[in-house]
């Protein structure tokens, strides 16, 4: 038997359902057993995994980022100006008739029924039907007589795409974000070592898994980092402009540590303990790319960020022309990469 970080109850973990480290809308692939319990894995797969994926989802569809088990990424339902509603498909393909379909009869001067069905072709069929029976219950011949009738009627296909233009904001969902990607840095640390798991499930780290399962003791947690740092080409070179980052170090001050950046747009900082783990270097980081889906685990070429990261304490809030500037040309080479054309053409924080 096993006991959850999170709710101290005891799970058998061969019965236990698997939890992943990184999101699986993350692209994330690696998962434990042991850890958390199925429990807590599925309340808080609602309550703040979900947050954090859909803070992202623009993201996901718009560079069909698939997720870690290989579905597909979201489609998006849309609102737009005007009122109608869109349904996004990945890679932000609007099919606007399939959002509007029409499916109605009427009589003209000379009393001929004209049928009007437009949508897209896998639904004409159950169309077809539900017309059939609405005009055979207002005017009785049977409703298999009408489907004959209709049978050759010229139908409006909708494979026409559209592609629209959209301004994207991005965030980490709000305090249920943060609290999913601390559970990520306090399960990649946890499932490191015996020790590491001894540590994460010590009063040492009791707030920050108390701020994982319920919000609280969230003061002082976490910070959100308005400075990425500008580049760290090594890790480009080997995963992409868009890559997924978890390190957890020892601060020499605030203790131990993670530094997170989602998808090279967004950083932060959390704290998971205000003591130090009790080794000189504790090497655990995770890098994904989800463009093809690859990951790593301690990484080489890291060094430097993470003593940049040290050297940094949290930041003062305000808006920082650099992070737009770098998620520009990060989104650019996105572009490339996936052949893409996603303009950006708004602030994005
Ligand atoms: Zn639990």
């Amino acid at each position: 038997m096993e006991s959850c970080l999170f709710c101290a109850s005891q799970f058998d973990p061969k019965t236990n359902k698997p939890e992943h480290v990184l999101l699986n809308a993350f692209g994330g692939k690696v998962t434990v057993s042991n850890l958390i319990c199925s429990d807590c894995n599925g309340r808080l797969g609602g309550e703040i995994d979900r947050p954090l994926a859909e803070g992202f989802e623009f993201l996901r569809n718009m560079f069909i980022l698939k997720k870690g088990d290989g579905q597909s990424p979201p489609t998006i339902v849309d609102r737009s100006d005007d009122g109608r509603q869109r349904r996004l498909k990945p890679g932000l393909v609007v099919n606007s008739r399939t959002a509007d379909p029409v499916s109605r009869y009427f009589y003209d001067k000379e009393g001929n029924r004209h049928i009007e069905i437009k949508g897209h072709e896998n639904a004409i069929p159950s169309m077809k039907s539900k017309l059939a029976e609405e005009i055979a219950s207002k005017e009785g011949p049977s409703k298999e007589e009408i489907l004959a009738s209709i049978e050759d009627i010229e139908v409006i296909q909708t494979s026409e795409q559209e592609y629209i233009e959209k301004t994207m904001s991005f965030d980490s969902g709000g305090i249920e974000g943060m609290r999913s990607l601390m559970k990520s840095a306090i399960l990649l640390f946890a499932r490191q070592s015996p020790a590491t798991r001894l540590f994460a499930a010590s009063p040492f780290m009791e707030h920050a898994r108390k701020f994982v399962s319920d919000g609280s003791e969230e003061q002082d947690l976490w910070w959100y980092d308005h400075h990425i740092p500008p580049q760290i080409p090594q890790l480009s070179e080997l995963f992409g402009p868009l890559f997924n980052l978890f390190v957890v170090f020892n601060h020499p001050k605030r203790g131990l540590m993670a530094y997170i950046r989602t998808y090279n747009i967004g950083a932060m900082r959390l704290q998971l303990s205000n003591k130090k783990f009790p080794r000189r270097h504790v090497p655990v980081h995770l890098v994904s790319n989800p463009i093809d889906r690859t990951w790593s685990e301690n990484v080489d070429g890291i060094d430097d960020l993470v003593n940049w990261v040290i050297a940094n304490g949290p930041n003062p809030p305000g808006e920082d022309k650099t992070a737009t500037r770098h998620m520009e040309h990060m989104i650019m080479e996105a572009n490339q990469i996936t052949g893409s054309n996603i303009q950006i053409n708004r602030k994005i924080v």
